[in-house]
């Protein structure tokens, strides 16, 4: 167990001289002397440099992406250009108020129109909010406005929505939560969606359809012309989950495939460090006759300039957040899109797919990989080898790898592939990093074979090794004792 701050101290030592505490006259006459402490406080003593030594060395206990590869799957941008963070907190912006009068947010609401714009150019959509705050949020507005669309035609009899089982989980999550029954349909063989099942479950109570393009298997959904055909004849709404656009940046317009509905997600896709789970953004694209019902207000321009747009609002769906959404995450994707170009994009989303391409053939022989034709920007490799002639589990591959210096990749998701192991390198890896993650990699599997043992004791190199997760549960201890 390592030192805590507290056992570095020593009793006087300090970080900064300052002159003595007097409690004079004038704060004495402001605080009551039954408030004053009797005895000091317990705060550890020490030097600047021990604190920052101390700090540092925490740090680096953690694994972060300036450290080392993280090829955690469907989380897409791990690193985050740092000239975005310098910019967000610059005064201009960080030090603006919703409530503040409209004439003196004209930079920032031009910001956001011109975000709103690009995000439509991008997707090849109508219109675009910026309002939802995390892609789960994108969902549940995307498909209140397929509900509203619904109601507004008099399609009451509309009750289910279909996906298919590689579906995200937050996505039967939104439909139940407006409402809607959730129909799931098995994938084929291949990993796509099942045209033959798909119309055995389509008829008139369908209100729509949701698909992560590429798919969570790392696929592109070559069918959905043929799928979206299918849907719109019984006058469903086609849902496309976009969490996966890295893929398709400056390649695919989603609205021009078939695509009515889709959501962004502005901390995968267009920078913001999303580690912790939060903040996000996950602006909502619609087709032209679904505009009627987004989330009020949209920004827009006039004569006067820009402003909130409630024009719309008796067939809006309404606001789906506080003020407008999370402003800083839509002002990082701002800077990013413009710094990157359209140029920039697709190459970002080329080498995206190209790095994912590299690492499966190199991973190949090693690792079973159900589906072994090209890949989009992330594949899906699973432990089932290891599994049947080792008896070593994924999880245990993900443990050794934190030995080896990296963070595991997305485990046992997608739910349909046994002991799935979800490899994103991202846009952002050389060449030489991709070799090193694969060499690591390639020593696991080897190890299952000659030295299981370990397999199943790491990570052995961590501070903390693995833990009980069901006794850390059922005996909670959340107290640290600090020896006086
Ligand atoms: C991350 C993700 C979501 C949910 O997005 P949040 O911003 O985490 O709410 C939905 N679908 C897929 C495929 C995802 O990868």
């Amino acid at each position: 167990m390592s030192k805590t701050i507290f056992d570095y101290s020593v009793p006087e030592r300090s970080a900064v001289s300052l002159p003595p505490r007097e409690i004079d006259g004038e704060l004495a006459n402001i605080i009551s002397p039954k408030f004053l402490r009797k005895s000091p406080a317990r705060l550890p003593e020490l030097s600047e440099l021990d604190v920052m030594r101390h700090y540092i060395q925490l740090s680096h206990k953690n694994h972060f992406i300036e450290k080392g590869l993280y090829p955690l799957g469907s989380c897409t941008m791990k690193y985050n250009p740092k000239i975005h963070e310098q910019l967000v907190r610059h005064s201009c912006f960080n030090n603006i108020h919703p409530y503040q009068h409209l004439h003196t947010l004209q930079g920032s609401l031009e910001i956001l129109y011109e975000l709103q714009k690009d995000l439509a150019e991008i997707s090849g959509m109508a219109q675009v909010t910026l309002q939802p705050v995390a892609g789960a949020q994108g969902e549940f507005t995307g498909i209140k406005i397929i509900e509203a669309y619904h109601r507004a035609k008099g399609n009451s009899h509309k009750k289910k929505i279909i996906l298919p089982d590689s579906a995200h989980g937050t996505n039967p999550a939104s439909c139940a939560l407006v409402g809607y029954e959730v129909v799931e349909i098995k994938s084929n063989s291949h990993g796509r969606i099942d045209l033959e099942r798909l119309k055995e479950v389509i008829d008139d109570e369908v209100a729509g359809f949701m698909l992560t393009n590429p798919n969570t298997l790392g696929l592109f959904e070559n069918q959905i012309e043929d799928i979206a055909a299918l849907i719109h004849s019984v006058d469903g709404l086609v849902y496309m989950d976009g969490a996966n656009l890295n893929a398709l940046m400056g390649i695919v317009q989603p609205g021009k495939i078939g695509f009515d509905v889709m959501h962004f997600n502005l901390h995968k896709t267009f920078s913001t460090p999303h580690g912790g789970g939060g903040p996000g953004c996950g602006p909502v694209g619609v087709v032209d006759k679904l505009v009627p019902y987004l989330p009020v207000p949209m920004i827009s321009k006039n004569e006067d300039g820009y402003f909130f747009d409630y024009s719309h609002e008796n067939t809006s769906i309404g606001k789906v957040h506080t003020f407008y959404g999370n402003f800083a995450v839509m002002l990082r994707a701002y800077i990013y899109i413009r710094m990157m170009g359209p140029d920039g994009l697709r190459n970002a989303s080329e080498n995206a797919i190209l790095n994912a391409n590299y690492l499966m053939k190199l991973l190949e022989p090693y690792f079973h990989i159900e589906h072994r034709e090209a890949c989009m920007h992330e594949f899906v490799a699973d432990g089932t080898w290891q599994k049947k002639e080792n008896g070593i589990s994924t999880l245990d591959i993900a443990k050794r790898l934190l030995d080896k210096g990296y963070h595991a990749p997305t485990v046992y998701f997608p739910l349909i592939v046994p002991e799935a192991l979800m490899i994103e390198p991202t846009e952002t890896e050389s060449k030489e990093s991709i070799d090193s993650f694969a060499q690591a990699m390639i020593e696991i599997a080897q190890e299952c074979k000659s030295t299981p043992e370990i397999l199943n004791e790491a990570p052995l190199t961590t501070p903390v090794r693995r833990v009980d997760d069901v006794r850390a549960v059922k005996v909670l201890d959340l107290k640290h004792e600090i020896k006086n």
